[in-house]
């Protein structure tokens, strides 16, 4: 608290990121769902590439390469594309430009009961009313409690975060269409994991109160770039782009517009990425299944596991830090009896596997 902030600086409770390990500390780090795997090579090359002379100047403010570059993969215009610094400063300008409105109308935005906990921070920040919609039985998603619900936005995590489990399209067409007046947000950043991949981009003629945000932090390891995008109609493009320029006009730096260019071009190491990813989630829910851990079907980089009854979720996380490996664990009522997993690399999976076996051993044995 100080008396120099403004109101809604000393009454907002700012968003927490996962634990960042110092840098060269040695840790299996599985508690932010980064991709395991190095970015593409193109990458490499486009940073080898890069004319250091052009910082001297502005970057172009739309990043049109990217923009170009989103816009060829996912086959829609250009003008449909919206990119800004991380998919968290995409999803903080629509929660400002669609429903900031609920200050005037009394309306909520409607978000799942457990979700991407930057959403109520957004909600706080710009004093929006908020509903949490709870989830059904393990976590389901019942599109049906989204129709008939007054509301002024609805913020949706397709798969959603931590639970891991993805919604069908129909579902997101059935939302789309109940709330013709309000903005749909679906937010893909773990879109990608899927041996059926879908993106509800493909509803883009359909609906336009859609809006579908992505980022390259995690199907294409560039978390440490900071590149999101939203893709959506033109009239709700329009409405991100104003609210950008009214904030920060040169939101993507020259180099980063550049590599994540590179990267997002380089559409087989994606798909080879996720080929290689999927397997490895495959083992790590088998081995966890087989000690009796429960979780939904993932759809994300990450597992949702409830540990057997022996060792409860928070001694588990604490006891796998102090041998440094770090997994994600929430204190929330509802999901504080889990652990959300990153997916790593091969051999970081079997380290963890083989450190939570022996956490067990010592469990039943105590
Ligand atoms: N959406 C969800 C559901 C996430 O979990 C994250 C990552 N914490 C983001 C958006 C933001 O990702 P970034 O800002 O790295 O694009």
């Amino acid at each position: 608290m100080s008396k120099y902030w403004n109101k809604t600086i000393n009454q907002t409770t700012p968003y927490v990121a996962g634990e960042q390990p110092k840098e060269g500390e040695k840790v299996i780090k599985l508690n932010t769902n980064e991709n395991p795997f190095p970015p593409s090579t193109n990458v490499k090359k486009a940073i080898a590439d890069f004319d250091v002379s052009t910082l001297r100047l502005y970057p172009d403010t739309n990043a049109t390469s990217i923009v170009n570059a989103v816009a060829a993969v996912e086959n829609v215009k250009p003008s449909q594309v919206f990119v800004g610094n991380g998919s968290d400063e995409v999803l903080a300008l629509c929660f400002q430009t669609f429903f900031e409105k609920a200050c005037d109308t009394d309306l909520p935005v409607l978000t799942p009961e457990f979700s991407y906990s930057f959403y109520p921070v957004y909600e706080e920040f710009y004093r929006i009313r908020s509903k949490k919609i709870p989830l059904r039985e393990d976590f389901r998603l019942e599109p049906s409690d989204y129709v008939g619900v007054p509301n002024c936005g609805i913020a949706i995590a397709n798969p959603n975060a931590p639970t891991s489990r993805a919604i069908s399209l129909d579902d997101v067409a059935k939302i789309c269409e109940a709330n013709p007046d309000s903005v749909v947000l679906i937010d893909e950043a773990y879109a990608y994991f899927e041996e059926e991949y879908e993106t509800a981009v493909s509803l883009l003629p359909k609906y336009p109160n859609l809006c579908v945000v992505r980022t390259t932090s995690k199907s294409y390891s560039l978390a440490g770039l900071r590149i999101g995008y939203a893709i959506a109609s033109e009239e709700l493009i329009e409405g991100l782009l104003r609210a950008r320029d009214s904030f920060n006009s040169y939101p993507i730096d020259r180099l980063a517009q550049a590599v994540a260019t590179a990267a997002i071009l380089d559409v087989d190491y994606h798909k080879k990425c996720r080929e290689e990813l999927l397997k490895i989630r495959r083992y790590t829910a088998e081995e966890l299944k087989a000690i009796g851990f429960e979780m939904p079907e993932s759809s994300a980089n990450f597992l949702f596991a409830k540990p057997p009854k022996c060792i409860d979720a928070e001694t588990l996380y604490k006891n796998l830090k102090a041998k440094g490996i770090l997994v994600r664990y929430f204190k929330t009522p509802g999901i504080n009896d889990r652990l959300r997993i990153s997916i790593g690399t091969m051999e970081e999976m079997e380290e963890f596997v083989k450190a939570v076996k022996e956490e067990i051993t010592n469990a039943e044995n105590s």
